[in-house]
Order: C-alpha cells, then structure tokens, then sequence
C-alpha cells in the first residue's frame, strides 16, 4: 500500500502569542502489546500447511476459503526454506481439513505438508500427494469447453508434476500452474 504523505502547510500566525505546539505521535500505543500483536501467534487447535512454493501460498488460501474463517488464519509468504527456495506457511486455527482440500492443495504445492496442531503440538503430520486426476477442482480455461458451457465437472489428466502441467479430459486444453483457477 502507498503511503500518502500528508504534508499540511503549517500555518504560522505572526502573533507571540500563539505558541505552535508539534503534534504528538499517538502517545497511546502500547509498546509492548504492539509487538505482540504483530508477531505471528502459534495456534493451540488447528492446521498449519508448510512448504508451501511462495507463488501458491495464497492459492492456498483461496482453496481453503480462508476469507471467510472465522478463526485465526496468518499468513505467511517469501520465507526462506532450504528444501524449496521461498516458502509460504498458512496457519488456520480451531479447522481441520477434508480429505478433498488436501488434495486441492496438492495441485497447487505438491511439496506441501499438512501439520495437524493439538495443544500447541503437531500430533499428525501429512505429505500430501499430487493426484493424476483432478475431478470438479480446476476450472478449464478454454471459454468453449463443454465443462464451460453445460453442467459437466471437469476434469484434468496430469500429465507433468513438476511444473504441473494438466490437461482437459474434454477439450484437452493444456494448462500450466498459473492458469490454475480453482473451482
Ligand atoms: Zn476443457
């Protein structure tokens, strides 16, 4: 976001008596509860997806809905991370995820890991795994094919992993990651 630099022109009064005070900068902001709200809190209950490719962190996001969550959701992205380069983590307190939304994510992060948190803890940690077949997940890009036309699901082949590539069952229009637009 831009910020605006508002410059008012100070009006200066020749009158002695008029003492120009300088605008204090909001005196009440707590210090120490400022920090803390901007770090990015763990969760006691809930779901972190790691490993997440930078590009996709907030795909992720999209999949899962996360706009409209009631609990906490942070989201991180561009962290360093040694296996993948940049790395996005989403965290999303008081859910857990669906067998269908892992899979939705794999399309998107293949390398993803789904930790699941009890009690501050990873009780389960999941790798989750890139499908050969995406049913009723990925809208096809092609404005003529049927699944854009008529009431069918889609549905995409995978024809390479890593960059994805998938191709339509019906049109065969091939799509890359960034055509990707989830259903
Ligand atoms: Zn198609």
């Amino acid at each position: 976001m831009a910020k605006r630099k508002s410059k008012k022109s100070s009006r200066k009064t020749k009158s002695k008596a008029a003492k120009i005070r300088p605008k204090k900068i909001s005196a009440f902001a707590p210090q120490d509860e400022l920090k803390r709200e901007l770090k990015i809190s763990a969760i006691d209950e809930g779901t972190v997806i790691d490993h997440i490719p930078s590009d996709s962190t907030f795909k992720v996001a999209e999949i899962l809905n996360l706009e409209n969550h009631k609990g906490i959701v942070s989201i991180a992205t561009n962290l360093q991370s040694k296996r993948i380069g940049k790395k996005g983590i989403v965290k999303v307190g008081g859910k857990s995820l669906t067998q269908e939304e892992v899979n939705k994510i794999a399309i998107v992060a293949p390398d993803a890991t789904v930790n699941i948190i009890k009690n501050y803890y990873v009780k389960e940690k999941i790798k989750v795994k890139s499908p050969d077949v995406i049913d009723n997940v990925v809208k096809c890009s092609n404005p003529v094919c049927v699944t854009n036309n008529e009431k069918v699901n889609t549905r995409f082949y995978v024809v390479k992993k890593d960059p994805l590539k998938i191709k339509c069952h019906y049109c065969e229009r091939g799509m890359g990651k960034e055509d990707i637009e989830i259903i």
